[in-house]
């Protein structure tokens, strides 16, 4: 035998004193009106949650491309030289500190192309006396290039030691003290050097720096110059698109899910339902909290 629950207490109808009143749950609102109700509250359900995905994705998109742009940027930057310290101030929007590092680097780059100008008029002025002396342009050519790369090893080559095996004493000592002053270039140009490090110059563009290759130089400055432009113009360009679509994307995900909301309030309140005690003979009807 299954157990029956204990019956409740049950009023007996006031109306037609026979029957007993049940508790009952009924729609507060008449049947049509309850239909408008679900009418509304379905649709407005499904738009909260459409609306808070559309925020979200809104939200992702927009964050997406920035970062796709701002990996672009940095790369291209990073291929014309800039250094990475501008590259961060340019991703952060320190449009006047990258600026100012970059004209910082650029008067660097001039201050030691003037010095490595007034360094080669001396070693030419040198490399004169020792082609008067009869000492191959060959060997004054290497000794001077050797000089300004601080690296030695083109003054051992085997041209160099047999050309000296057969020099004048007077051609070897001229060789000698060339050779000290284009191996020990003038302070200023080793501290233009250090400035050229300093100011984070790519150590390729220091090596034609100092081989005057002024040509390069002028290109690598414009080509950095461009790229630093290009960045900064295109993050301009993404921060406007992307709050552009954020505002109004985001925007219209708010007003849908604020009507939504509004809506599904609305259609709720017409399918409330209530509390009443219902006569099971006469049907009357008492209302109950
Ligand atoms: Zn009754």
């Amino acid at each position: 035998m299954v157990p029956q629950p204990a019956p409740e207490w049950q009023p007996v109808c006031k109306i037609c004193e026979r029957g007993t009143l049940v508790r009952k749950k009924v729609f507060r609102m008449s049947g049509p009106v309850v239909f408008i109700g679900f009418v509304f509250l379905i649709p407005s359900v499904l738009g909260i949650i459409a609306s808070i995905l559309l925020f979200f994705g809104v939200l992702s998109t927009g964050t997406s491309g920035s970062t796709r742009t701002k990996n672009e940027v940095a790369l291209n930057m990073r291929k014309a030289g800039v250094p990475e310290s501008i590259i961060a101030d340019v991703l952060a929007g320190n449009a006047d500190r990258s600026d100012s590092q970059i004209a910082n680097q650029d008067r660097t780059i001039l201050d030691a192309q003037e010095k490595v100008k007034s360094n080669l008029a001396i070693q030419v002025a040198a490399g004169e006396r020792m082609l008067q002396a009869g000492i191959p342009n060959s060997i004054i050519r290497a000794l001077s290039t050797e000089g300004r790369l601080s690296t030695p090893g083109i003054a051992g080559s085997s041209e160099m030691s047999e050309w000296l095996d057969g020099a004048t004493p007077e051609q070897r000592e001229m060789f000698q003290a060339a050779k000290v002053q284009f191996h020990e270039p003038p302070a200023e140009s080793l501290h233009a050097v250090r400035e050229m490090q300093q100011a984070q110059i790519p150590v390729d563009v220091i090596y034609d720096v100092r081989m005057s290759k002024d040509a390069d130089v002028q290109a690598w400055m414009g080509a950095r110059h461009e790229a630093l432009q290009d960045a900064q113009n295109k993050l301009r360009d993404n921060k406007e698109t992307s709050g552009f679509a954020l505002f109004f994307g985001g925007g219209f995900a708010v007003a849908m899910g604020i009507a939504s909301f509004v809506g599904g309030l609305l259609g709720w309140l017409l399918v409330m339902r209530k509390s009443v005690l219902q006569c099971s003979v006469c049907s009357a009807v008492v209302n109950a909290s």
